[in-house]
């Protein structure tokens, strides 16, 4: 019997050991930190050994294989020794794709991956599909695979989850964009994040597709020093193409070798132009499954978005307030503050990842009439952005921001949440952080 020892006993760890225990492998889940309880019950349903509160390296290293948590770094000594003791480490996705013959989409990128997901899976369950959306998404990839396997799935597959492969090949791949994050966990190299990211389209073939942002300075330059074996399928919203999408005078085009298909953006629920994007993305991918126009285009108009991604929350005199939450980089937020057409009254700040906010000075120029910082340390902010705005001000908790915010307003403006920062100073996370704002918005 083989060994699979999982080090990390969360959704995708737990999920894995299933699975493993359904293969026939000697299970043993292993966590530093406390596993959940409702975990705890699976693992004894399924009488799986664990451990938490620390790793014990005898139970360990003998392992035939090892699935770990993308929570843990590579440059942890446990996975140092195990590398070094020619133990095969891999993510989840890559040992649940060994047991699956289902077609998988592949959605990686530094942001618009859970909404291109989210769109994609919708567009097939609407086609009548079995399938779902997994990955970083509700229940783990390798749970779905054990307990109901299914003939699609799109998958939402971080970085993290790539340093892990070994054969795991989507059919289709979309690479949403490419911006510096999480470079603590690359040596601070953007490259090695690239590299990274590229992984989803390291093991296709010609029979398979990579779909990318054109317009993406970092993804074009990379392809043309390393070029793939899948059929390209690029989507821009500047430049007209042959193959692939494009956006122009309101509408998106999507032309795949056999079909060209139509649209209009003007009825598409979610908005800006990062949207649009993940439009034309998550259409040319359900395009080559063969999906028909019109449910492509009835399941794109009835898509609401995603909770804390520009997320409309409420009117309060002819004020709307935005809960963009999830922007946790400069990127993101530059879309949110790209999509405003109104003056904005901006919330930002929390726990800097070492951000340029150079590319936003023009919006912030342009769009932004008073700056409210929320977070702990808001130094760095105040000095990049006074003296851009006539308003800028610190504050320490959300009741406070959005007090402030409601006064600074007036008839026909925006208040935006787009932190471009992560949220683990005054937050839990940023759903804890979307959560709090949306309930200040509501007793104001
Ligand atoms: P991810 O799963 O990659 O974090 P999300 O869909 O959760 O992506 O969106 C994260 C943030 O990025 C949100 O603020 C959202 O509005 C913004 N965003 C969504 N799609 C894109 C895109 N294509 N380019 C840039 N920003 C985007």
């Amino acid at each position: 019997m083989k060994r699979l020892v999982i080090l990390g006993g969360g959704e995708s760890g737990i999920g894995t050991a299933i699975l493993g225990k359904k293969q026939g492998f000697d299970v043993f889940v292993s966590d530093f930190g406390k596993i959940k309880p409702k975990y705890l019950d699976v693992l004894k349903d399924y009488e799986i050994e664990w451990e938490d509160g620390g790793h014990t390296e005898a139970e360990i290293l003998h392992a035939d294989l090892v699935m770990k948590s993308p929570g843990i770094p590579d440059k942890a000594p446990l996975i140092k020794k195990l590398v070094e003791a020619g133990v095969s480490v891999i993510s989840e996705i890559e040992f649940a794709a060994r047991y699956t013959k289902a077609k998988l989409v592949g959605i990686t990128g530094s942001n618009g991956k859970t909404t291109t997901t989210m769109l994609v899976a919708h567009i097939l369950k609407q086609a009548g599909l079995k399938s779902v959306a997994a990955g970083n998404i509700g229940d783990s990839f390798a749970k779905w695979v054990a307990l109901d396997d299914q003939d699609y799935y799109v998958l939402e597959i971080s970085s993290f989850q790539l340093d892990g492969i070994e054969t795991f090949a989507p059919h289709i791949a979309i690479l949403t964009n490419i911006t510096p994050d999480h470079l603590d966990r690359y040596e601070y190299n953007f490259e090695n994040y690239i590299r990274s990211k590229f992984r989803i389209a390291e093991n296709q073939t010609e029979e398979d597709y990579l779909i990318y942002d054109l317009d993406d300075p970092v993804i074009t330059a990379w392809l043309d020093k390393h070029p793939v074996r899948s059929q390209l399928m690029p989507f821009s919203i500047s430049k007209k193409l042959k193959k692939g999408a494009y956006y122009a005078q309101e509408e998106i085009n999507i032309i795949t070798d056999d079909t060209m298909m139509t649209m209009s953006t003007k009825n598409l629920a979610i908005k800006g132009a990062h949207n649009t994007k993940n439009a034309m993305a998550a259409s040319t991918a359900s395009k080559l499954l063969s999906i028909r126009k019109t449910t492509i285009r009835e399941s794109l108009e009835g898509f609401q978005g995603v909770e804390h991604r520009l997320e409309q929350v409420l009117k309060i005199n002819n004020v709307s307030y935005i809960n963009d939450s999830k922007a946790t980089n400069v990127n993101a937020t530059f879309y949110a503050l790209d999509s405003m057409n109104a003056p904005t009254v901006w919330i930002v700040g929390g726990v800097d990842k070492g951000n340029d906010y150079k590319d936003l000075f023009p919006l912030v120029n342009e769009k932004v009439k008073a700056i409210i910082c929320l977070g702990v340390d808001n130094a760095k902010l105040m000095h990049h952005f006074a003296g851009m705005v006539e308003t800028i001000i610190e504050t320490q908790s959300m009741s406070e921001a959005v007090k402030i915010a409601y006064k600074l307003t007036g008839k026909g403006d925006n208040v935006l949440l787009s932190p471009a920062c992560a949220s683990f100073d005054l937050f839990e996370n940023y759903e804890d952080r979307g959560r709090q704002f949306k309930e200040a918005v509501r007793s104001l």
